[in-house]
């Protein structure tokens, strides 16, 4: 503690706050080149729809592996492409990616809805949703096979320009879920006038739910609520099956969390996605013992 203390009068938080921001220099350039080699690619995860008994939908998410640095996780560089001007050609890159893993998906028999993360930055450019549409067209796949995710953030900064972006999505027919519900400072109400489709309960509510009586009185009231304003509601971070139970009993709509599966490569997740079946979870008398 004592040489911690020195070495914090001489100013080494500083230098490395300076390691730290050189660090995010060179992650700008390097993730302008790793947009135009090989290195990012998409990871899937599925949502287990209660009701159908099934995966209907699954979200993507980006994983970055660095040549030198190994794997770079999207919370370490998102911010910093949203920071750096990157962030429409990022989303672009994720979307095009996303939707011709679709189209191969389709050509196996595989009819998935596709989500896909997009920043409040997206919603600042009219023109994603042209070039969303146009992609659309181009590889002929309906607009029902796009939800897009977004943080209450992003969509509540009140903008005019991000609210007539996210009717433009509605009109086409895309849905649209908010990301991390209940980490925000919005209401649900005051959601209530925007074209959404999907409540996405975060998983700092939903980790520990089977342990939690709070998280339990959370979860089950936000539930009734994204009901009560004709919301599908998801519910993420789902680890264990008695977590399941309970969102099952709380008449959640999805499921999604590493219980079910962590995010994959397109071939692994395809592999899972054929062998799994949501019955499965009903089959055995030890699964409802456990509640
Ligand atoms: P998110 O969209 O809320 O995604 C959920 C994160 O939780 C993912 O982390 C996922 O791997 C992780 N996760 C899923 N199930 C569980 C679980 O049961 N337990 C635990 N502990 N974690 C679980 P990941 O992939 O590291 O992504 C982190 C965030 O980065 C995402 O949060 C999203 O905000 C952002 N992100 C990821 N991919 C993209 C992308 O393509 N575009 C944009 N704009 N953002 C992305
Ligand atoms: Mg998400
Ligand atoms: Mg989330
Ligand atoms: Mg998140």
């Amino acid at each position: 503690n004592q040489a911690k203390a020195k070495s914090q009068d001489i100013g080494v938080y500083e230098t490395g706050s300076d390691e730290k921001h050189l660090k995010q220099i060179r992650l700008v350039n390097d993730l302008k080149i790793a947009l135009t080699e090989d290195q990012l690619t998409m990871f899937y995860q599925p949502k287990v729809d209660l009701h159908e008994k099934r995966v209907t939908q699954v979200e993507a998410l980006i994983r970055w592996f660095h040549p030198e640095l190994g794997f770079i996780p999207p919370d370490e560089f998102i911010g910093l492409a949203e920071q750096s001007g990157l962030m429409p050609t990022l989303s672009r890159w994720v979307i095009r990616r996303v939707l011709n893993d679709a189209v191969q998906w389709q050509s196996e028999g595989v009819d998935l809805i596709m989500a896909v993360n997009i920043s409040a930055y997206d919603l600042a450019h009219d023109d994603l949703p042209d070039y969303v549409m146009r992609l659309l067209k181009d590889l002929k796949l309906s607009s029902r096979h796009l939800i897009l995710e977004m943080t209450e953030s992003a969509v509540m900064q009140d903008s005019n320009q991000a609210l007539s972006i996210l009717n433009r999505f509605n009109s086409e027919g895309i849905k649209l879920a908010i990301d991390d519900y209940g980490t925000g400072y919005s209401s649900l109400s005051q959601m209530k006038s925007l074209p959404v489709d999907e409540l996405k309960i975060d998983m700092s509510f939903v980790l520990n739910l089977d342990e939690s009586k709070e998280d339990q009185a959370i979860v089950q009231s936000t539930i009734e609520m994204g009901h009560n304003l004709g919301l599908t509601v998801v519910a993420e971070g789902v680890e264990n099956r008695k977590s399941w139970s309970l969102l099952e009993r709380y008449g959640c709509d999805k499921l999604q969390g590493y219980y079910i599966s962590k995010p994959q490569n397109s071939q692994n997740f395809l592999q899972w996605f054929k062998e799994y079946d949501v019955n499965n979870e009903y089959a055995s008398e030890s699964h409802s013992d456990s509640l």
